[in-house]
């Protein structure tokens, strides 16, 4: 069982060299912990969809850490330039055309003409990236449809056993994935909310942005991973709860008296992401039957809380994440 170790110069350099030769290693990022690999290594690519128990039709985000490395592995239109300038580093996902012959494994993209990139903000995953000097492949630290995890005990307690290394840098400060934005077809569009919203991606780039995340319930995927059952609890959750039912927990918004937890007393979004997934974990126990949960407005980063939440209540056929 691997243990967390506290992030120094030292633990991040160690971790670039185990990433580099092709072991998994967890790290932190600011929108939450990472399950990394050698993205140019099919071996360390495929070691993390088997530690998270992935299916390998649902592809990776690359995390690189300069914009140089991003535009050797991909082919960045001008919208990739002005977003990466305003954005990276930052929480926001760029899905670009993949250039041919760069070492990417295939695995990664499972199979498609695009690859999904990012360039992190925290400082330990600049550093580990650094040291790394390799594109790293990191969907979150959790096994497959279970709850992201945003700190190092969360990884610990679902992959500890699958890890060369978890390095701990603390609680994550956004909380929530980053923004999957497409802008590999004739015009941008959002596959996943998150960390930055569509309004200020439409801002920067001076034109409408689409908002297509999957559905949450049947329907075409336009992203391969995002499916209806994400998130999950073991717990059935209910949105839009004005007070809690017999039994269940009660995660407020806002002011809510009797709230079991609250992922904000003030209501703010921001203050609520970084909590939502370590109080779904928290409420997520034997003592309850079920998560009842507040209304969050759908703004700012409410707009990824909501959608995740949705995702959490869905029905589960199929285990992703
Ligand atoms: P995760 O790494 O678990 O945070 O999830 C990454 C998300 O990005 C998944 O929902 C993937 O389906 C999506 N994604 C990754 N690569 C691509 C791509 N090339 N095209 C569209 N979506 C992608
Ligand atoms: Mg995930």
């Amino acid at each position: 069982m691997t243990q967390p170790v506290a992030a120094s110069a030292e633990t991040c350099r160690e971790a670039g060299i185990r990433l580099k030769r092709g072991e998994l290693v967890a790290f932190p990022t600011e929108t939450v912990y990472g399950l990394g690999g050698n993205a140019c290594e099919s071996q360390a690519v495929a070691a993390i969809f088997a530690a998270k128990g992935r299916p390998a039709f649902n592809p990776l985000i690359v995390h690189v850490a300069d914009l140089a490395m991003a535009q050797t592995l991909t082919v960045f239109s001008d919208a990739a330039r002005v977003l990466a300038a305003r954005f990276w580093p930052g929480p926001l996902t760029l899905v670009l055309p993949r250039r041919e012959a760069t070492g990417l494994s295939d695995l990664v993209s499972a199979g498609l003409p695009s690859v999904a990139i990012r360039m992190p903000a925290h400082p330990v995953a600049r550093a580990i990236l650094l040291a790394a000097g390799c594109p790293v492949a990191a969907p979150s630290a959790n096994p497959s449809g279970r709850i992201s995890p945003t700190s190092a005990a969360h990884v610990a307690d679902g992959l500890g056993n699958r890890v060369a290394m978890i390095v701990d840098g603390g609680p994550c400060a956004v909380g929530v994935e980053s923004t999957v934005l497409d802008l590999s077809g004739d015009s941008p569009r959002v596959l996943r909310p998150g960390g930055v919203t569509a309004d200020e991606i439409a801002a920067v780039l001076g034109c409408p942005v689409d908002y297509a995340p999957a559905p949450v319930s049947g329907g075409a995927l336009l992203s391969p991973g995002l499916m209806t059952s994400h998130y999950a609890p073991g717990l059935p959750v209910r949105l839009n709860a004005v007070e809690a039912a017999p039994g269940e927990a009660l995660l407020g918004f806002g002011a809510v008296p009797g709230a079991t937890l609250n992922l904000s007393p003030n209501g703010d979004t921001t203050e609520a992401a970084a909590n939502l997934f370590a109080m779904l974990r928290a409420l997520d126990t034997c003592a309850y039957r079920g998560i009842a949960v507040s209304p969050i407005p759908v703004a700012g980063l409410g707009i990824a809380i909501n959608d995740r939440l949705m995702r959490a209540a869905a029905p589960r056929p199929d285990g992703q994440g």
